[in-house]
C-alpha cells in the first residue's frame, strides 16, 4: 500500500473480512464465464481488479478455494461470502478482482466490457452499449457492441 487517495473499502457480509484498495483499478468488467458464475451463484458477476500490491486485508483471514492451477477464488469462512478472483494477471503481476458488490461504496466502479460473453445464461444481457469479449476482455475478439440483437429467449 503506498498510495492514500483513491481509497475504497469493501469486506464480507458478516463484516469478519475486511479489505482496503488504493488507486484506481485496471479494469472493471462483467464476466459470464461458467466458474465465475459458479462461484458466485448469480447470472453474472462484476469484477474490479488491482494489482495485489494496491490491496491490504484486515480481520479474519479469507478462505482461498483453488479453482484451477494458480487460480484462487475467495470467500469468508464465516458467512461464505463470494470475494475474490485472484491469480497471475501477466505483464501487471499478481492481481485480485473483486466481486464488485463486495464494496462498501461501489458506485463509483462502472463496468467497462464484458468477458465470456457466449458462455452467458442464454436468457442473460444487459441493457449497455459495453464491447462483448469472446473470451478475456485483453486479448479476445469483440462479438459485439450492445446487447444481443437477435432479443433475448422469451423476449
Ligand atoms: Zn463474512
Ligand atoms: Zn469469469
Amino acid at each position: 500500500m503506498t498510495e492514500t487517495s483513491g481509497k475504497r473499502t469493501g469486506g464480507c457480509m458478516c463484516g469478519a473480512v475486511r479489505y482496503e484498495t488504493a488507486g484506481e483499478p485496471f479494469g472493471v468488467i462483467h464476466c459470464h464465464c461458467h466458474s465465475c458464475r459458479k462461484h458466485n451463484g448469480g447470472p453474472l458477476v462484476t469484477l474490479a481488479g488491482f494489482t495485489a500490491d494496491q490491496v491490504a486485508y484486515s480481520g479474519e483471514a479469507r478462505k482461498i478455494y483453488q479453482s484451477s492451477p494458480g487460480v484462487g477464488r475467495a470467500f469468508c469462512g464465516t458467512c461464505g461470502t463470494p470475494l475474490t478472483w485472484e491469480g497471475d494477471g501477466g505483464e501487471l503481476g499478481p492481481i485480485v478482482e473483486f466481486h464488485i458488490s463486495t464494496f462498501d461504496d461501489p458506485d463509483g466502479l462502472v463496468p467497462e466490457a464484458h468477458a465470456f460473453y457466449p458462455e452467458r445464461l442464454p436468457w442473460m444481457d444487459t441493457a449497455d452499449g459495453l464491447p462483448r469479449h469472446e473470451g478475456f476482455t485483453e486479448d479476445s475478439p469483440v462479438l459485439r457492441h450492445g446487447p444481443a440483437d437477435q432479443g433475448l429467449p422469451g423476449g
